[in-house]
């Protein structure tokens, strides 16, 4: 369903889109004509958005960014909770703030947006919910319990909200993004990027805008018979999992 398509620009809202892979999908939305509101922290979007500060770990702050998207640009019929952080850290050394942090912006953050898209869409008969989530929820990673085991969470968020709305036109699916170069993977060792870079079949990094076409295609038409799926962005990475 792209804005071409339907006539009327869609109302899109995706959270952490001040820069890396949301700042793509915001980019791409925008290209498509679609009225597009980013939520983050710093407030920050690209060009042609409506950048609002929300922080997604915060159900006041979720609500009020999504009723400020609403009052500007309508019922919002494509949410994409992107907002990320990682606290890596060994198991044994990995504190409850640690863990809850991560599940907290990453799980609960989703779930918040999620919870609070249903309400229009439900009103609208129709919707789409993209949740990005990681190679990393289905494959694992050292130090990052708290990551996958948010990460892996929201397939259970997807498919429940499948099961749940699906009869409302409402779908709701899980992108798994692999290695991307974004800030979040440039911090990582560089002895531990080249053992992914070796391990990833596709032979080098994502770029952000490989994630974003496939955001994209799950808003579009075309997709409207996929829900609860898990597309994995990641050059064959997790293939088997
Ligand atoms: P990034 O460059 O670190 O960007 C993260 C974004 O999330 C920023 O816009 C940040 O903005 C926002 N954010 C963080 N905490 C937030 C909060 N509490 N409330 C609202 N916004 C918040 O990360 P990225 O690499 O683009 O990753 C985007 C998503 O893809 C994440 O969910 C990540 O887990 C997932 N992913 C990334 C990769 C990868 O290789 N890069 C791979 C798999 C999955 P502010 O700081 O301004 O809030």
């Amino acid at each position: 369903m792209t804005a071409a398509e339907t006539d009327a620009p869609r109302s899109v809202l995706i959270t952490g889109a001040s820069q890396g892979i949301g700042e793509a999908i915001a980019r791409h939305f925008v290209a498509l004509g679609d009225k597009v509101a980013v939520v983050s922290r710093s407030g920050r979007g690209p060009e042609g958005t409506l950048a609002i500060a929300g922080d997604v770990s915060d159900t006041e702050s979720v609500d009020a960014a999504f009723t400020q998207a609403e009052d500007a640009h309508g019922p919002v019929e494509v949410v994409v909770a992107n907002a990320g952080i990682t606290r890596d850290q060994l198991l044994m050394r990995m504190s409850d703030e640690e863990f809850d942090d991560v599940l907290q912006t990453n799980l609960g953050g989703a779930f918040r947006l999620a919870r609070r898209a249903s309400k229009g869409m439900i009103r609208l008969r129709r919707g789409r919910i993209v949740l990005i989530s990681s190679v990393i929820g289905m494959y694992g990673g050292p130090g990052q319990v708290n990551y996958a085991a948010a990460k892996a969470g929201l397939v259970g968020v997807a498919r429940s909200i499948t099961r749940e709305l699906g009869k409302r036109s409402i779908t709701a699916n899980v992108v798994a993004p692999g290695f991307i170069d974004t800030d979040m993977t440039r911090a990582l060792p560089e002895a531990q990027q080249q053992t992914y870079l070796g391990a990833i079949p596709a032979a080098r990094f994502g770029d952000p805008d490989d994630v974003a076409g496939v955001v994209e295609f799950l808003a579009s038409d075309a997709a409207g018979y996929v829900s609860g799926a898990i597309i994995p962005v990641d050059g064959g990475l997790g293939m088997g999992h």
